[in-house]
Order: structure tokens, then sequence, then C-alpha cells
């Protein structure tokens, strides 16, 4: 076994284990391999070791990796946007990826529903929650939500599933599942009002316990799959 495929185990034996230490069904959670900065090699391999689903932050990276599965003809691959989204990267988001975690304006989920070709499926989109990073510009006040949530839905291009979070990084378990319950909180009560929405992207590498613990139904991770990023190239 590769180095990545066996990380990938262990992924998903600590996803296991946190979901049925809190009760949960291991399949309730889902593993999003986050992959950016990684060669196609590196995706390739955990193809191999049966990953389907792949995050990007960058949106040229992202789209030259489609690509490049797309002329291998690798089929079932879901790949999610997961970087900050400028309004003059969204037609290259709309036109080739399956999701978008970090939609947090009118303007951009109206640009995505306009650009997604009329022959996809509608778009896969979280709305992005500010939820303790007062340093970060991404993501909305929860406040912010019920208003934005009501516009997303209208969007034709777009398909509503929920919310994403990127907490402040924080190495206290309880403090990480206390921010991690005011996401599920405000997600439970958006399930309520949108029979769309089934998603809740909550959890990375150094958090994945506490978030699902909280109620994520989707993890975020890296680190643990593919090692350290070296962002210096
Ligand atoms: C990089 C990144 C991740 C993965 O983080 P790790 O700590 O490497 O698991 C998850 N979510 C987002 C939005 C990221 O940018």
């Amino acid at each position: 076994m590769n180095d990545i495929a066996h990380n990938l185990a262990q992924v998903r034996n600590k996803i296991s284990a946190a979901a049925t230490g809190c009760g949960r069904a291991s399949e309730e959670v889902t593993l999003l391999a986050v992959s950016k900065t990684k060669p196609a090699s590196a995706i390739a391999e955990a193809i191999d070791a049966g990953q389907r689903m792949f995050g990007e932050n960058y949106v040229q990276e992202g789209v030259e990796k489609i690509r490049h599965f797309r002329e291998k003809g690798t089929a079932d691959l879901q790949w999610h946007f997961i970087g900050p989204l400028q309004s003059n990267k969204s037609r290259l988001v709309a036109e080739h990826f399956d999701w978008c975690h970090t939609v947090d304006r009118l303007r951009i989920a109206s640009r995505l529903s306009e650009q997604r070709p009329a022959e996809m499926p509608p778009l896969n989109v979280l709305i992005q929650i500010n939820i303790s990073d007062e340093n970060s510009k991404s993501g909305i006040a929860l406040e912010e939500l019920d208003q934005l949530a009501d516009q997303v839905a209208a969007l034709p291009g777009l398909t509503l599933r929920g919310l994403m979070a990127i907490p402040a990084p924080e190495s206290d378990y309880d403090r990480q599942f206390a921010v991690a319950r005011q996401m599920a909180v405000a997600f439970e009560a958006l399930k309520t009002r949108f029979p769309t929405v089934d998603t809740l992207s909550l959890g990375m590498t150094d958090d994945m316990a506490a978030a699902i613990a909280a109620g994520s139904t989707m993890v975020r991770i890296g680190t643990a799959i593919f090692g350290a990023r070296d962002y210096t190239q």
C-alpha cells in the first residue's frame, strides 16, 4: 500500500470512530479529499484507493486537474471548489465544478447561476458562514443567513445544499465543539426550510472529531491524506 492509500484508510477509520463514538453512522459523514497544491499523480493514487470526491482552492489549478482526469476518462469524480471566489473566476467554476462551498454574496451566486451551462445539472452550493474568524473576510454572519438562503434557493442554476465554515484555528476540543455546534444548529434550522439542504461542510485535519460530534456531514481533509503542502513553488 502506498502512503496515500494508507493515509486514506487511516482517515476513514478516524471518521468511523468519531461517528460511532457519538452514536452516528459513519455513512452520514462524507470525506472530501483536499488536493490543492498536490499533483495529479497524488490524486490518481487516491482514486486508485477508492476516493472520488476532491476539493480544490485555486480555480485555474482545479480546472487543469478536472480536464486532466476527464481526458483520461476517469468516471464518477466529483469536484468541489472550496477556495475564495472572485467574480472574474466564477465562470470557470460554473463550467467545471460540481460543487462550490464558498458562496457568501448574492452577486457571486447570481453569476454562478447564469454561467452554469444548461446541459449540466445545477451547481451544488453551500453558503459560507464566518463563524469565529474575525480576521477572515470570507463568509457571512449567521444573522444574514435567512435572507441569502432565500435568494440563493431561488436561482435556477444552483441547488442550495447547506452550509460551510472554516473556524479560526483552535486546539482545544471543547472550544472546537462549541463553535461546530453553532454551525450545526444553523444547519438544522436551514434544513427545515429547504428540502434540498443536506450538507454541513465542517472539519479539517485538526478539528475533524469535534466537527463530526457536533453534526458535520462532510469533512475536508488535506494534510492527513496528502501530507504537508509546499507553497514555495
Ligand atoms: C486547505 C483546506 C482544507 C484542508 O485542510 P487540512 O488542514 O490540510 O486538512 C479544508 N478546507 C479548506 C477550505 C481548505 O482551504
